[in-house]
């Protein structure tokens, strides 16, 4: 009891000044600020049914803001669903891949940036179309996009890209893009496929990485190159907020260390597509340990899986 009296007295014997601390530490505390990046929303699950696949649009347009959209392809219409990004500039705007065959992805993309200038003062920004990669589940719309007016498709060899984006020292320097008071890093990671590029959007802090990380089969065509390209990207992205880490496709399921089968159309427990820096580390972390002869490994939320050139 005693204890409690004296603790009592010490109390409030430094009950002001302590007050007077919490209240001017509560007035100096800086107020959240997000890291200063632009914000967004990512949908809760981007599964869907094969049920109406009459019915189905062959994109989803999901805004992650008023200047980042996404669209993911079907299922009904490839089983390869890709993630395709649109982000906007001052009068420009970027397309990052061009889809899987099968699709009407001139309609789509028509109409996105239809939404876009609907909220922006009606005029249509002019389009670059540029790809994460080769690969034809990425480039298939490139026909139909570059029948479209004011619409540049950049070509999907590496020369091509390199010359697009002024990448003169080819794989070891990043460069930027300028998308109208939008600045863009271009930073090369071949390995999956000769000519696979990231994108860095300094604005949202969304870092796009194509097939080379994504919740899925990790495809792997040049070990070497490819565990030199995860480095590549976590010195990158060293000291830089990122918010989001988005590839092209998801084929992990919820389930920790479980893909989907090749092939599978329709996914009702498939994996978040967000993922982060720590994931980029994790990756880099199991190449290095391979040592430079990549085998096939089923991590938590990804799956390495070399496969020949
Ligand atoms: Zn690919
Ligand atoms: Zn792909």
């Amino acid at each position: 009891m005693a204890a409690y009296v004296g603790s009592m007295r010490l109390a409030s014997l430094f009950a002001t000044p302590l007050l007077l601390l919490a209240t001017t530490a509560r007035a100096q505390a800086p107020q959240p600020d997000g890291a200063g990046l632009e914000r967004g929303v990512l949908p809760a699950t981007w599964a869907e049914s094969g049920d109406a696949c009459a019915t189905q649009p062959h994109f989803r347009l999901h805004e992650y803001n008023a200047d980042f959209y996404i669209l993911r392809q079907s299922g009904c219409t490839n089983y390869e669903k890709p993630f395709l990004y649109l982000i906007f500039g001052d009068g420009q705007a970027l397309l990052l891949d061009s889809g899987a065959k099968n699709a009407q992805v001139a309609d789509a993309v028509r109409d996105a940036l239809k939404r876009w200038a609907d909220h922006h003062g009606g005029r249509t920004p002019k389009l670059v179309v540029a790809h994460s990669h080769g690969h034809g589940d990425h480039v298939a719309g490139d026909a139909q996009l570059g029948a479209l007016p004011d619409v540049t498709v950049v070509g999907t060899a590496p020369d091509a890209v390199q010359q697009f984006f002024g990448l003169h020292n080819w794989p070891d320097e990043a460069t930027t893009f300028n998308l109208g008071g939008r600045m863009l890093d271009v930073v090369p990671i071949p390995g999956h496929e000769r000519a696979s590029i990231a994108v860095y959007d300094r604005r949202t802090g969304i870092l796009l990485t194509g097939d080379t990380m994504y919740p899925g089969r990790l495809y792997v065509a040049d070990a070497p190159a490819f565990t030199k390209s995860v480095r590549r990207l976590v010195d990158f992205t060293r000291g830089k907020p990122i918010a989001h880490v988005l590839g092209a496709h998801i084929e992990e399921a919820r389930t920790p260390f479980l893909d989907y089968p090749v092939g599978t159309k329709f996914q009702p427990d498939e994996h978040a597509l967000e993922l982060s820096r720590g994931h980029l580390l994790e990756l880099s972390d199991a190449l290095e340990q391979m040592g430079g002869t990549v085998v096939r490994r089923a991590m938590r939320d990804f799956t390495v899986w070399p496969v020949s050139r």
